[in-house]
């Protein structure tokens, strides 16, 4: 029986650790076969512990963002590529852009890169940011806006010939780390307690709910998880607000990672449970590729 395939792609190194990563430590403990698609080195970010030592400049930041990438994926157990662009930075909005980095990119190309990279490891399932919300950061969006395209260019034979044999995902869903109904009742859940969040639960524009489609239970994970971004030890304040919420309320009180199924190719009934329901591999015969890696298949940067 050929095994189920993941592929989750994200902006930024920690973005896998903090977007979906319980999910994936789930499906690849169950046997799938997970592979997260990192589109920017995260060159141009800070330090955001601070008790880690300061880096000096894109090189030093990039090299210490994939050191700790490649501990977290190994926490996670799945695998782990890059699409070879460089990051924004923290940008407010409005800020402009610098003209080398994955939000200004041609869509084009970068949907061909990860198309090539959809082709080699043939996922039934992709995952990716969500494109809406009040101020997306320019990656995730353009992260979004390349999944969404190579989703279908992949399995389209006339498009990007030369990236590989066509092979068309079944499957595509937007992952929703935070949203306003969980922000709200882990809130409720420590004002129960007696305690409050360190941060506001609701942003204060309109509150963007997205309409979730699949909850995956997965709370026995969230330890994982939290070594996971643990493992980002430049980006993650142990102290700070990613742990505001002990890890056994958030297991008692919401218990899963939620998504929204943007595509089907197979008939889904909702709200599910699974991100590969309705999904089987009879037929599909062909045992998948040897696992990408990032000295075989990432490509340079433009
Ligand atoms: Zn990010």
């Amino acid at each position: 029986m050929t095994r189920l395939r993941l592929m989750a792609v994200h902006a930024h190194p920690s973005d896998e650790s903090g977007k979906g990563a319980a999910s994936l430590a789930k499906y690849a403990a169950e046997g799938a076969e997970v592979l997260v698609v990192t589109c920017t080195g995260g060159e141009r970010g800070t330090v955001l512990n601070p008790a880690h030592p300061r880096l000096d400049g894109p090189a030093d930041m990039g090299a210490a963002r994939a050191r700790e990438t490649e501990r977290a994926v190994r926490v996670l157990g799945v695998r782990q590529c890059w699409l070879g662009y460089r990051d924004s930075g923290s940008s407010e909005p409005g800020d402009p852009l610098p003209a080398d980095c994955f939000a200004r990119a041609d869509l084009t190309a970068a949907t061909g890169r990860l198309a090539r990279l959809i082709r080699h490891f043939r996922p039934h399932v992709v995952t990716t940011h969500d494109g809406e919300g009040a101020h997306p950061h320019p990656d995730h969006l353009m992260a979004h806006r390349v999944t969404a395209a190579a989703f279908t260019a992949a399995g389209d034979r006339t498009a990007h010939p030369g990236m590989g044999l066509p092979w068309q995902p079944l499957k595509l869903y937007y992952s929703h780390a935070s949203h306003p109904a969980r922000s709200t009742a882990l809130h409720l859940a420590l004002r129960g307690r007696g305690r409050t969040l360190p941060y506001t639960p609701l942003p204060d524009e309109p509150a963007h709910q997205p309409h979730l489609t699949t909850r995956v239970p997965c709370a026995e994970y969230f330890p994982r998880r939290d070594r996971a971004l643990l493992a980002h030890a430049s980006q993650v304040d142990p102290y700070g607000a990613w742990f505001a919420v002990p890890t056994t309320v958030q297991q008692e009180v919401w218990p899963t990672e939620d998504y929204t199924l943007a595509r089907s190719l197979v008939p889904a009934e909702l709200p599910e449970d699974d991100l590969f329901a309705g999904i089987t591999t009879t037929g599909d015969t062909t045992p998948a590729a040897p696992a990408p890696h990032a000295s075989t298949v990432a490509l340079a940067a433009p």
